[in-house]
């Protein structure tokens, strides 16, 4: 069995380590070789392109930025599908559109391969510490095939249902997400108004009922001026605006997430697309 893993970013990296680590050979493309010399050191080798991927591994992840990425990587000139073996498994952990994945599935079958949707959550900690949740679309038996390597990445795993219902089970997840970057943020603007001591403060909301990953995990390094991602704003907003399309299809109003979208879109505006989501806070700095 060999393994293939296309982009190798901060949680590309971390969970590509993770797999090595596990005695698994695995072949790499990164769109940036450079950004890929961390795991070749590790023993990953490099391939040229997906198709030259999907030629020597038989199970094939892909983590890259956008759903255009992931359409790049899967039906480019030398995309995944090109050289794509009868009978491999492709698994999409890229936090991309249901309807994407719907389509891998749809166009994967006609050529007799596994196809999974596996988003992720648990942050490049998580990725790092294989510690990752992660959320299944697809066909259960394919899962159930894939169950002991998904359990080198990650602690959680579930099966949602069909093609898709693992993207939409993480924008569900992110619509959480919008409520908690939000609250945490102004939760922390007020107490600094109030002349609270924060890191106190974090230790008393973090133990009680207002405990949440985002405040222990990006508390910390705000306290810090820790602006560093950890999970990229513009990826963020990329998320809240797949999940606002979403739930239009569903013909639901998210007014809280709407207004999420509304501030991490200023963000990126002001420059901030590359900073971790726990930048947020200084949209309320920079209005003082
Ligand atoms: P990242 O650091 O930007 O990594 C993305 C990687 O994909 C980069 O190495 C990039 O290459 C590569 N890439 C992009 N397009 C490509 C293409 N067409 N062909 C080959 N490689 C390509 O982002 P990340 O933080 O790892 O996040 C990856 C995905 O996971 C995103 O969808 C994100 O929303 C999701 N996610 C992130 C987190 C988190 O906390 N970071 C948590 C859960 C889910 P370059 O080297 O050229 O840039």
């Amino acid at each position: 069995m060999k393994l293939g893993f296309i982009g190798t970013g901060v949680m590309g990296t971390g969970i590509i380590i993770n797999l090595l680590k596990a005695n698994y050979p695995v072949v790499v493309y990164n769109r940036t070789k450079a950004h890929a010399q961390t795991v070749i050191d590790r023993g990953a080798v490099w391939a040229d392109t997906p198709q030259a991927v999907a030629e020597q591994a038989n199970i094939v992840f892909s983590m890259v930025g956008y759903p255009q990425d992931v359409e790049q990587v899967y039906f480019g000139k030398q995309g995944l599908f090109k050289s794509a073996k009868s009978h491999s498994y492709f698994i999409d952990m890229t936090t991309s559109t249901p309807t994407l994945a719907k389509k891998i599935a749809e166009l994967g079958a006609r050529d007799h391969l596994h196809i999974l949707d596996a988003p992720v959550s648990g942050g490049d900690i998580g990725a790092k510490k294989g510690t990752l949740t992660i959320m299944v679309g697809g066909k259960r038996s394919d899962y159930e095939q894939l169950r002991t390597i998904f359990e080198v990445i990650g602690t959680k795993i579930h099966y949602f249902g069909p093609a898709g219902s693992g993207q939409h089970a993480k924008m569900a997840n992110q619509i959480m997400i919008a409520g908690t970057m939000t609250g945490l943020t102004e939760m922390l603007v007020y107490a600094q108004a109030a002349h609270l001591d924060l890191n106190q403060l974090l230790d008393a909301v973090g133990t009680g009922s207002g405990a949440n990953w985002s405040l222990s995990n990006y508390g910390p390094r705000i306290l810090a001026g820790d602006y560093a991602p950890g999970f990229y704003t513009k990826h963020f907003l990329k998320d809240l605006r797949i999940a606002l399309d979403e739930a239009k299809r569903l013909h639901l109003n998210l007014p809280a997430t709407t207004l999420a979208e509304k501030l991490y879109a200023e963000m990126s505006e002001k420059g901030l697309g590359n900073s971790g989501t726990q930048a947020l806070i200084k949209l309320y700095q920079s209005t003082k």
